[in-house]
């Protein structure tokens, strides 16, 4: 007898249900990884934030006590959300699980930060962070160049995934300390292709914006091949206490 896909998929569904990845409750059919609900109650960092790197902030403060202590060569960073238990585990299974298809949704919720300021929309082209070539063999992808690959197609902003190599393979930065992690990137980036960086602003896209360094470190690079302006565009940003 034939059976129909519809009928296999709704048996599956029954035998192996698929929960949302950040509230436990059984996907519907149209769903995946995460569902609607907590797509659209996605917790958007777009009222009171640090103005230099873009952390929550209490009322009151316009810049953060990190970025007071600190300079960077990019003029701002804007994340998505903060990087609490919640979106770890959202961020982690981007970036190790395989599930490539997040980036289409966080891709787009992006979108929502890009189109509310003014510089981003000033932008000539979008950077992503670079994988050095062995991690990215390891892993098949990079995280960053399918958000930044997102927010191109939907924005209509030219990608420039070609321009920022990644020559030195860092450590992993979660357990360094500040200077540790500066001293881990630093060098770590070269442009290859000047022209296409030359006297642009650029969109610097990144998962997870943690100190900063590994974001100023590029954009130190991008700066000095001559790029006019960098933006960051994080997915997420750890509390910046220090
Ligand atoms: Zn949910
Ligand atoms: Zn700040």
């Amino acid at each position: 007898m034939w059976i129909g896909k519809k009928v296999i998929d709704s048996l599956l569904a029954f035998f192996f249900p698929r929960y949302c990845l950040l509230c436990d409750s059984p996907l519907r059919e149209d769903e995946r990884i995460v569902c609607k609900s907590c797509w659209a109650r996605l917790e958007i960092i777009t009222d009171r934030f640090c103005q230099r790197c873009g952390c929550p902030l209490r009322s009151g403060e316009t810049i953060c006590d990190s970025c007071l202590k600190s300079g960077y060569y990019f003029s701002f960073n804007r994340s998505l959300v903060p990087f609490d238990q919640r979106y770890q585990t959202l961020i982690h299974s981007l970036k190790y699980e395989r599930m490539t298809s997040l980036a289409t949704g966080l891709g787009e919720k992006l979108l929502f930060l890009l189109r509310g300021e003014p510089r981003f929309v000033s932008a000539q082209g979008i950077v992503p962070v670079p994988l050095h070539p062995t991690k990215l063999r390891e892993r098949g992808y990079n995280q960053s160049l399918l958000l930044a690959q997102e927010v191109s197609k939907r924005q209509g902003l030219p990608l420039i995934d070609d321009g920022l190599l990644r020559v030195k393979r860092t450590k992993s930065q979660t357990k360094l300390t500040l200077e540790e992690r500066v001293e881990n990137v630093r060098g770590a980036f070269k442009v290859v292709s000047r022209e296409k960086i030359e006297s642009k602003r650029l969109i610097l896209v990144d998962d997870v914006f943690t100190t900063g360094s590994t974001l100023n470190s590029c954009a130190e690079t991008l700066m000095e091949a001559g790029a006019r302006e960098v933006y960051g565009l994080t997915l997420a940003i750890a509390k910046r206490s220090l």
